[in-house]
């Protein structure tokens, strides 16, 4: 890591000759020998257990996307001050609009129209570097930040509704449910959990306010040094599952099952929360399973558009049926084990994959010799075996799932759907116009 620019002298500069010593050690050079670059395989070696989608399904009738972005902005000056910008945004979609658009070259015009009747969004901002919070501690401050942010007026608190919906597993009300536990951010005290539907508590053991927003443990990315970039990444892929169930509560609690099952919701990214915001995956689970066994499959989906998966269907997809325009579309169901041999490489875990941070299996699916694509699908609660998924029904309405995705194919970027491409663009703060108005208001803080 070379020295960073100060305010006399300017940064170090990588050095070029550097790298000759580099190449000239007979132990890199040994290791590089060592390095295989495998030739293109004749086929499939790692036989992915594609089937041909069969049977006729009627595609879901109205859409849901969601999608997130993060931009960090430095202020100009003596002293560098960071802030990060977080936008979350939730777009409704009517398929017969999406059929109505150019595959190849959508009018500007139609899309924004379709963009302007049908989104929400959330934003808030971040300090970073250099930047105190008035008249509070530092950690109070941030926790004060997101809880606020959290129920942002804008969106009339919905997200926080949905919050608080989640962690109470509000969808059975014989329950009675208080939030996960948590760990009491001021004196590191376990707390069993918030007593059902509250808002706040008090810690018995050092007598702090604590709030429901606590339980998800998002301060915790302040403890290390430099991590508040992180924080403000987890914020956001909280908020984007937050808006994504938002919408699907509120057909639950308008008892609107028709449209709710007639809906396909589309997230950008896996549908998996990590670290300490796994706790919240065991309710997601419990409510996907709870709506299919009262007759209401859910059908949500995460397409994935980096990562191991996508890298791996890459190097296979080519192999895979439909070879040609008008044949039928393939998938491929992955177990936890053919995940691990084939995807992960890595030995067995303690815990099968995805055990404790996805609410989502994978599924590889080539719609047309040129359009394959990787998503999370929920089974409901966890299937806990390492041959697990292996069969359509695991799933929650794997099938519409699969026959609404042609309809939504969008030729203006690899493997991409419609849906994903407009909420990116609503979602995008590069892309707005209000970026410039954003770096104004960072260089005031
Ligand atoms: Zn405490």
């Amino acid at each position: 890591m070379p020295y960073q620019a100060g305010q006399r002298l300017g940064a170090e500069q990588a050095s070029k000759l550097g790298h000759l010593d580099v190449l000239q050690s007979k132990f890199v050079q040994d290791v590089i020998a060592s390095f295989e670059q495998p030739e293109l395989e004749p086929g499939d070696t790692s036989s992915t257990p594609w089937i041909p989608f069969t049977g006729e399904h009627k595609p879901l009738r109205y859409i849901f996307a969601v999608d997130g972005s993060l931009q960090v902005l430095k202020s100009e000056g003596v002293i560098c001050r960071e802030v990060a910008f977080v936008k979350t945004a939730l777009l409704h979609l009517d398929p017969n609009e999406i059929a109505s658009l150019d595959p190849e070259y959508p009018h500007p015009n139609a899309l924004r129209k379709i963009m302007t009747n049908s989104a929400l969004f959330h934003a808030t901002v971040f300090p970073l570097k250099n930047i105190r919070i008035e008249r509070v501690p530092w950690m109070e401050g941030v926790r004060n930040l997101i809880f606020e942010s959290l129920r942002d007026p804008t969106l009339e608190g919905e997200p926080y509704k949905t919050l608080k919906w989640l962690l109470y597993q509000k969808w059975d009300s014989d329950l009675h449910s208080s939030s996960p536990s948590f760990e009491c951010p001021v004196c590191h005290k376990e707390q069993t959990g918030l007593p059902y539907d509250s808002d706040h508590m008090v810690c018995a053991n050092c007598n702090s306010k604590l709030f429901v927003s606590d339980v998800l443990g998002l301060h915790m990315e302040m403890a290390d040094d430099g991590a508040a970039e992180s924080l403000a990444n987890a914020y956001m892929l909280i908020h984007e599952n937050l808006m994504l169930f938002t919408a699907i509560r509120y057909f639950w609690e308008q008892g609107n099952t028709k449209v709710l099952k007639d809906t396909l919701f589309i997230k950008d990214g896996p549908l998996t929360l990590r670290a300490q915001y796994s706790k919240m995956i065991p309710n997601i689970r419990s409510f996907l399973a709870f709506a299919n066994s009262r007759d209401c499959p859910i059908h949500i989906c995460g397409q994935e558009k980096t990562g191991k998966f996508v890298d791996h269907l890459a190097s296979i997809v080519r192999y895979a049926a439909p070879q040609k325009n008008g044949d039928k579309a393939n998938l491929a169901i992955l177990s936890h084990r053919f995940i691990r041999d084939e995807v992960q490489r890595v030995q067995a875990g303690v815990y099968p994959y995805g055990c404790k941070t996805n609410y989502g299996e994978k599924v590889y699916i080539k719609l047309n010799p040129h359009h394959a694509l990787v998503l999370s699908i929920p089974t409901g609660e966890y299937l806990n075996h390492e041959d697990s998924p292996s069969e359509v029904p695991d799933f929650i309405g794997l099938e519409r799932i699969i026959a609404t995705l042609p309809g939504l194919v969008s030729y203006r970027h690899e493997c991409a759907l419609v849906p994903i491409e407009l909420v990116n663009g609503i979602a995008s703060l590069s892309n707005y116009p209000s970026a410039k108005v954003l770096k104004l208001f960072a260089r005031l803080v």
